[in-house]
């Protein structure tokens, strides 16, 4: 299987260098070939397989340069019990026909795990078979969950280092604190004097100064990314779409064959987006439910064809879905406009230079067909948190609310029963205090320590505290820098021990 850019100006790579690069050299999207197809019968018995073997299963159908010994070494070290408990992804019926897709259950407690976990591994092996010897650096600005859970991914895995900048006053007191007690001997956490924007810019300059990537080269070090344009993080999240479909067969939710729709909280189009490539691959899907909080980019574009990111960033309760660039998106409309590489640089060139684009009425009817768009306020996601707690003793994180009251607007307004699976992207523990409001406990702030909130949480609702954040109250401090942006490379070569 070979690998093409969105963009059309980069010639066809192995997956094994898809990984490695992450971005095409043309700025197009790495897209395989073409989709292979599963049959029924195939995706049915995923259900009684372990979740590492359903990943190998899918990811030995786009990474034709690994051997299946080397996806199991890399699935089996990703997925284990200790990271991720029993079931990585399980599938829990919450009302007659709606249940949710757990994917929070690994080491951060967000579904970026999923990719996560398994993305170091895929690109270790890429750097081999590619015959580079030199060592990779991870560089990532974070508001928050990205950042962590790219430090547990690539913690302590050899021949990588990995380097995250956070804004000292952006992020959350349970997302600093799962930061700087982060444990690894090739870890480096850096709080930055300044906000997300100042930290991502830095990063960015960083990755395109080209004499110091030249001073790292002789070093033996070559910088890399772990962000979700990277086919390597949205391969592996294509294995629970096929996986919670044949879990529900197996429940009696649905008969064999029958189509499904999937409610995903939507950011950056990566998670949704595996969820399409798996419906091109035989998955029995009759739509998706792309779901927005109040930074609704997608909910407009679905539902007008024009994308228009000229608009303020709210802060959200939904926060890692606050974004108005959703990167993952071209690679949709690269495959609905049947591959049409020329059009995708002309519409992503004004998206750069005029902030919008505007598609085809065509396509724009192709995108409806699939996608069912809605988005919800900050009012709407606390009261459903309550609702859904209050009627069926379940409790939501604020994303994973986002896109279980979108899919109740879907049924509202199309009267379709269809079973629908609502996916979970984080665990109410990682957002206590807004999750404490839903139910009626508390009013959102976040004063008291997060630990006493978790406590709070777990006597309201009869949930024991997870140890990702009972060992987070006893984890020691083992990263204090605070810099300024201006000093981010000084920083990185130090780290590196480049003087
Ligand atoms: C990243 C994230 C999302 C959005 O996923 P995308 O693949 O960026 O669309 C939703 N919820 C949570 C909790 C996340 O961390």
């Amino acid at each position: 299987m070979l690998f093409i850019s969105t963009r059309g100006q980069s010639g066809k790579v192995s997956s094994a260098h898809a990984i490695k690069n992450g971005l095409a050299s043309d700025g197009g999207l790495y897209v395989p070939q073409r989709f292979p197809e599963i049959p029924l019968e195939e995706i049915l018995s995923m259900h009684a397989l372990p979740y590492e073997q359903c990943a190998v299963k899918i990811l030995s159908l786009f990474l034709t340069d690994y051997r299946p010994d080397e996806l199991t070494d890399c699935a089996v070290a990703a997925y284990s019990r200790e990271k991720f408990g029993p079931d990585p992804a399980p599938l829990r019926k919450v009302c007659d026909r709606t249940d949710v897709l757990e994917l929070w259950h690994g080491p951060t407690m967000a579904f970026k795990d999923i990719a996560l976990q398994i993305l170091p591994h895929l690109m270790t092996r890429a750097q081999m078979k590619t015959g580079s010897e030199t060592r990779i650096v991870i560089l990532a600005a974070t508001s928050g969950d990205t950042g962590k859970a790219a430090l547990e991914g690539f913690a302590d895995v050899p021949g990588t280092e990995i380097i995250v900048f956070y804004p000292e006053d952006g992020v959350s007191p349970v997302q600093k604190l799962q930061m700087v007690t982060q444990a690894g001997n090739n870890t480096r956490v850096f709080g930055i004097n300044g906000n997300f924007d100042d930290a991502q810019r830095g990063v960015k300059e960083i990755f395109s100064d080209a004499s110091l990537a030249k001073e790292l080269k002789e070093c033996g070090w070559v910088f890399s990314s772990a962000n979700s344009i990277n086919w390597g993080r949205l391969a592996p999240q294509i294995t629970y779409y096929f996986k919670s479909y044949a879990d529900a067969v197996a429940n009696e939710r649905i008969k064999p064959g029958e189509k499904v729709i999937f409610a995903v909280p939507t950011g950056n189009f990566g998670d949704i987006l595996a969820g399409y490539y798996a419906k091109k691959m035989g998955l029995p899907v009759e739509r998706f439910i792309c779901a927005s909080n109040s930074n609704n980019v997608l909910t407009d574009f679905i539902n007008t064809g024009i994308y228009n990111k000229v608009r303020p960033l709210n802060k959200t309760v939904s926060p890692s879905m606050d974004i108005l660039v959703s990167s993952n998106l071209e690679r949709l409309l690269f495959d609905l406009s049947d591959n049409d590489a020329d059009q995708i640089a002309k519409w992503m060139e004004q998206l750069n230079t005029e902030g919008q684009y505007q598609v085809s009425q065509e396509l724009s009817e192709r995108v409806r067909d699939l996608f069912f768009a809605a988005w919800v306020d900050e009012e709407e996601t606390v009261e459903t948190i309550g609702s859904v707690y209050n009627d069926h003793e379940y409790v939501l994180d604020p994303h994973t609310a986002v896109a279980w009251r979108a899919a109740q607007k879907y049924r509202l307004l199309t009267s379709d029963e269809r079973y629908i699976i609502v996916l979970s992207t984080a665990s109410p523990y990682k957002f206590c205090n807004t999750v404490l409001k839903g139910i009626g406990k508390g009013d959102g702030t976040d004063t008291d320590s997060p630990f006493d909130a978790a406590r709070r949480l777990s006597e309201a609702t009869e949930m024991p505290v997870p140890k990702q954040v009972s060992l987070l109250e006893e984890a020691a401090i083992r990263h204090k820098d605070v810099i300024d942006a201006g000093d981010m490379a000084i920083n990185i070569k130090k780290a590196l021990g480049i003087s």
